[in-house]
């Protein structure tokens, strides 16, 4: 029996393309937007559901390093300006993030795969109740994903805790309020802050964790068992202990949808948490 396969059986590599940057915006001091042209030809391949990350591959300092960076913008955004955005907050010592951060420059090209992921939420003609909790760089995949419901679903609501250091370490600060401020009337954005203080509401100091959310939605007025989908995206710690406390309270889990940036045994906290 022959032991070579057939090229219908052969295991297909996937396959990276060459994407120009087209822009580099700093978000904050430690973190930046990184904006790729999709060239016509191109566009079907790149076409993304929101949440789902794309796969950058580079040479750096001689070794070759792949790192998964989410879609952080609408489908809206990018069919309009025929891009793609992802944001990398530096980790220390970070093979990929740093050299990101601070030696990618406009016009240059990195070879990147077509989106991947299923942390993913397909829009839907009814309306709906989505709560997603972020925490530092987690917000990537979650802005796509709230900015583009809000934009395809006009009669769905969504909250949206989100936890970082200060305000200044908030990526995305600016855009997100401009959304609340757009869509009041169906995004409400909580912001949880662990190194500022907020003498007239203590709740929203400190870190996010399962007790703090389910204070924070009871305030809120929003009824567990009643929400359609939860997005979580941050922290290990953080995610697993927010998970258990809305489940505990009445959530599906087949309706908790999470994504972890950084899978080891050891919990880490974000960088901006
Ligand atoms: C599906 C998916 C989507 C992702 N989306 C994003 C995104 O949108 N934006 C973003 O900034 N990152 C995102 N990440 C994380 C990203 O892929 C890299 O892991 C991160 O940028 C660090 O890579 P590096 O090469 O700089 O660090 P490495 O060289 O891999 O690691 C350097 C050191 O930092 C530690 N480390 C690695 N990653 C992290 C981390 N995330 N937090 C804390 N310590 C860490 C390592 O243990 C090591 O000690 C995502 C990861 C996944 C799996």
């Amino acid at each position: 029996m022959s032991l070579l396969k057939s090229s219908g059986e052969r295991h297909r590599r996937p396959q990276f393309h060459p994407l120009t940057v087209a822009g580099i915006q700093r978000l904050t001091e430690r973190a930046v937007a990184i904006t790729f042209d999709i060239p016509e030809e191109l566009r079907d391949t790149f076409r993304f559901e929101p949440g789902q990350h794309l796969t950058l591959r580079a040479e750096i300092d001689g070794v070759d390093v792949r790192r998964s960076y989410s879609i952080c913008m609408s489908r809206a955004q990018a069919a309009a300006s025929g891009q793609l955005r992802i944001a990398s907050n530096e980790v220390d010592g970070g093979a990929m993030s740093v050299w990101l951060n601070r030696v990618v420059q406009p016009g240059d090209r990195i070879e990147v795969l077509a989106p991947l992921g299923d942390f993913t939420c397909p829009t839907v003609d009814t309306e709906r109740e989505l709560v997603a909790i972020a925490a530092g760089s987690g917000i990537t995949p979650v802005i796509s994903l709230v900015r583009t419901v809000l934009e395809e679903e006009p009669g769905s609501q969504v909250t949206l805790i989100f936890g970082n250091r200060t305000a200044e370490t908030t990526m995305f600060r600016k855009e997100l309020e401009w959304l609340a401020d757009n869509c009041s009337a169906r995004f409400d954005l909580i912001e949880v802050f662990s190194r500022a203080t907020s003498a007239t509401d203590p709740l929203l100091n400190g870190r996010i964790d399962g007790a703090k959310v389910r204070q924070i939605l009871r305030r809120s007025g929003v009824a567990v068992s009643e929400v359609d989908e939860w997005f979580l995206c941050g922290p290990i710690g953080m995610v697993h202990d927010v998970r258990a406390a809305v489940v505990a309270d009445g959530a599906d889990p087949a309706t908790v949808h999470h994504e972890e940036f950084f899978q080891e045994s050891m919990p880490v906290q974000a960088p901006g948490s």
